[in-house]
C-alpha cells in the first residue's frame, strides 16, 4: 500500500521492544477480525524481527483500507558498515511503508539528537518511506515554560533536510510529551491541542499554511479507550501513536472504534 498521512484520522501502534512472533500473529488475526469497515487508517509499528510476520498477516487486509507497517527506526545512510541497523530499504523491502523517526525512547536510549532525526526522516523519503516525526518536550522544559520553544526546535531541525520535498510530499508529525508516555499521565485535551495548535502553526511557517492544514500530527503520551474519545475531538488532533494500550488487540480496536 501507499501510505498516505496527509489526512484526519491515523492511530499507529508501536510494540516498542515487545511481543514475540506467535503474539504478532494473534494480534495481525484480530485486528483484521475487529477493523470497522470505515474509520481511521490504523500503521503498526513492530520491532525490526516482526515485520515480515506482521507485513504478511497484513495483507490484504479484508475491510477498508489496508494496514500499513513501519519501522521504528532506520539508519540515515543507505547502506554500509553500521552493524546492528536498518536501512530505508531494507525496511521497503520487508514491506514498510511507515518509519518512525526520532521517538523519545531513541533520544534518550541512544543519544539521538534533532539534526540526526532530520537525516533518518529523509533517508526514509528516499526509500519511499513516509517519516512520522516524534517530538515533544520533558517535564523539566514544561515546568520552564520551554515546551514552544523545544518542539520549534525540534521540528525546524527534523524538516530542514525535507525542505525539497514537494508539497503532496508524505509524513506525519507525533507530538509526544516525554512526560505523558508510558506513564498512565495522558496531556488533557487541551493541553494537547495547544501544543497541537503551535505545531500546525510552525508547520504553516515551514511548509505553507495549505499544506499545514493537511498535515497530520498525532498525539501520543499513554493514549487509552478512556481518553481518546475527548482527545480526538480536538480540531488539530489528527491521530495517536499508542505505545502500551496497542500491545492487546481489544484494547487497541477500541481506541479505533471510539475516536475519529
Ligand atoms: C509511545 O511509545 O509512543 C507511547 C505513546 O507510549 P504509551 O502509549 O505507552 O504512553
Amino acid at each position: 500500500m501507499s501510505a498516505d498521512p496527509n489526512t484526519r484520522g491515523l492511530i499507529a501502534a508501536n510494540w516498542k521492544m515487545h511481543l514475540l512472533r506467535a503474539d504478532a500473529e494473534r494480534f495481525c488475526q484480530a485486528l483484521l477480525a475487529g477493523l470497522p469497515a470505515a474509520g481511521p487508517r490504523v500503521v503498526v509499528f513492530p520491532s525490526f524481527p516482526l515485520i515480515p510476520t506482521v507485513a504478511g498477516a497484513l495483507a490484504g487486509s479484508p475491510v477498508g483500507q489496508p494496514v500499513g507497517v513501519g519501522g521504528q527506526d532506520l539508519h540515515p545512510e543507505d547502506k554500509g558498515a553500521h552493524t546492528g541497523d536498518v536501512s530505508g530499504a531494507q525496511l521497503a523491502d520487508a514491506g514498510c511503508t511507515w518509519a518512525l523517526c526520532g521517538h523519545s525512547e531513541r533520544r534518550r536510549d541512544h543519544g539521538e539528537g534533532d539534526e540526526l532525526v532530520g537525516s533518518k526522516a529523509a533517508a526514509a523519503v528516499r526509500h519511499g518511506l513516509a517519516p512520522m516525526i516524534c517530538v515533544g518536550e520533558t517535564r523539566d522544559e514544561r515546568r520552564a515554560g520551554r515546551t514552544f520553544e523545544v518542539l520549534e526546535r525540534q521540528i525546524r531541525a527534523a524538516l530542514a533536510p525535507l525542505a525539497a520535498l514537494p508539497a503532496e510530499g508524505r509524513f506525519a508529525l507525533a507530538y509526544e510529551p516525554v512526560w505523558a508516555i508510558g506513564t498512565g499521565e495522558t496531556a488533557t485535551p487541551e493541553i494537547a491541542q495547544e501544543a497541537h495548535r503551535h505545531l500546525r502553526g510552525l508547520l504553516a511557517e515551514i511548509r505553507g499554511e495549505e499544506e499545514a492544514a493537511g498535515l497530520s500530527i498525532l498525539y501520543g503520551g499513554s493514549v487509552t479507550a478512556d481518553n481518546a474519545a475527548g482527545l480526538s475531538a480536538q480540531p488539530d488532533i489528527d491521530g495517536f501513536l499508542v505505545g502500551g494500550a496497542s500491545l492487546d488487540p481489544e484494547k487497541f480496536l477500541s481506541i479505533i472504534r471510539g475516536s475519529f
